[in-house]
Parts: C-alpha cells; structure tokens; sequence
C-alpha cells in the first residue's frame, strides 16, 4: 500500500491506513480505513455537500489503489448520515433497524438538521434521497478490506440513539470509531430516541471490545483513551441514575 498523506486534506492520520476528520459545523468526526482496493468510509457528514467535499477527499487521499467501497453508519443523527447519497453505488451498512428509521423518519431527520442550524434548502435535498443501508448488522459482523486488513463492525445499542454502532479496526494499536456513543467536545447527548438506561452497559462493551489500550474516536472531538471513556460511563452512569 502507498503511503496515505492524510495531512494533504487537513485529515488527522490515526495509523497509517486509518484516519479521520472533524467536520465544521457540529464537530463531527468522519473515519477512513483503507485496506488494499477497497476502503471503509465511517458516517458521511451533514449534508451533500459535506458528502461531495468527503468524496473528494478520499479519491484524494486514496488515489488509484483504492476506493470507498464500504459505508458504514454509527447512529441515524443528521450529522452522521446525510451525506451518504455522494456515495452511492458502495454498500452501506448500519445496526438492524436502521434502514427502516431512515426509511420513514426522513421528515424528523430533515426537521432536526433544520432545528440545528442545517439551511432548510440542504436538508430537503439531503432527505430526499436519503440513502438506507442495505447491510443490517445484528452482532458483529467482520469486513475484509483486503491485504490483511479487516475491521469488525459491532451493534451495541441501543443507548445514544436506537441504532448504535461502532467499528473496531485491529492493529498494533487497536482505534475504536465510537459514534457519539462517547463526545469529547462537549457532553454526551440524550435526544428523545436514546435510551440512557442502557447507555453505560454500552461503554462496558465498548471497553471490552477496544480494551485498555486502544485509541477511542469519538463522534465529536479529539481521540480519547479508555480511561476517559470510563470516566464517561461513571459520569453517564450518575446522571441517568444506573449502575
Ligand atoms: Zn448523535
């Protein structure tokens, strides 16, 4: 594999055949894994426009040896899915469920971008086509990317939203893509689809799954160790008042 220059398009390289970004706007993070032709991209932005710029990018950061061919939602906030039509033609998977809550809540959705500051025009034209994920993850489920380069896809929801998933990439340093399962940047948060009850069982499983030494990439802000991602948990774990 060449060598990804992922600070040609201001991405922060994680390893060398993973990186991310943090969008402008709401801070969120986008992932890329690359193995040898094919390559994960992890949410897809808050719009189509963010989804053309992340097309961009990669085609860039990846040049002929590989392209996205996978796609893989954490949780159906606007912020983390409305990009996906950019990409159209690469499977898309998400946590069982999901499909079908983008399928008949693409009004919510586009309300909700819109309440968050998303101009109205954008998120019409990004809910209108809407892209659902074909591949339901119930489980794990391991994508080979090719030249040895697997990652495991984990639905361990329901907590921030109704439909969580994270992506475990093995290496010498596992990195952990957790949605906003866990934020840096700001507080953890509980829409009216989260279910807080579960929320610190997630991050147990999130730790068993990373283990203590792994890289944790939160969906909002900077990478994170397992100690914060426990503290997280005690924290979440007081607010919603479970153990
Ligand atoms: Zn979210």
């Amino acid at each position: 594999m060449e060598r990804i220059d992922w600070n040609s398009t201001g991405w922060e390289e994680l390893a060398p055949y993973a990186g991310r970004v943090r969008l402008p706007g709401w801070d969120c993070t986008t992932g890329l894994v690359v193995g040898d032709g094919a390559a994960l991209l992890i949410d897809t932005g808050s719009s189509l426009r963010e989804g053309s710029r992340l097309r961009a990018d990669t085609r860039k950061l990846l040049g002929a040896h590989a392209r996205v061919t996978h796609v893989a939602l954490t949780h159906p906030h606007f912020d983390h899915v409305l990009g996906t039509a950019a990409f159209s033609g690469v499977g898309v998977y998400g946590a069982v469920g999901l499909d079908t809550v983008l399928a008949h809540g693409a009004d919510e959705l586009c309300a909700d971008a819109v309440r968050n500051g998303l101009p109205a025009r954008e998120a019409a034209s990004a809910t209108e086509i809407l892209v659902a994920p074909r591949h339901q993850v119930s489980g794990e489920l391991t994508l080979d990317l090719g030249g040895g380069r697997q990652v495991l896809l984990a639905n361990i929801g329901p907590a921030h939203s109704g439909h969580d998933l994270v992506v475990l990439v093995p290496g010498p340093r596992e990195i952990v893509f957790c949605g906003d399962l866990v934020e840096e940047s700001g507080e953890p948060q509980a829409g009216p689809d989260a279910a807080p009850h579960h929320w610190p069982a997630a991050l147990d499983r999130l730790l068993e799954l990373g283990g203590e030494d792994a890289l944790y990439v939160p969906g909002h802000g900077s990478a994170v160790n397992a100690a914060f991602v426990r503290e997280q948990r005690a924290t979440l774990a007081a607010r919603f008042g479970v153990s």
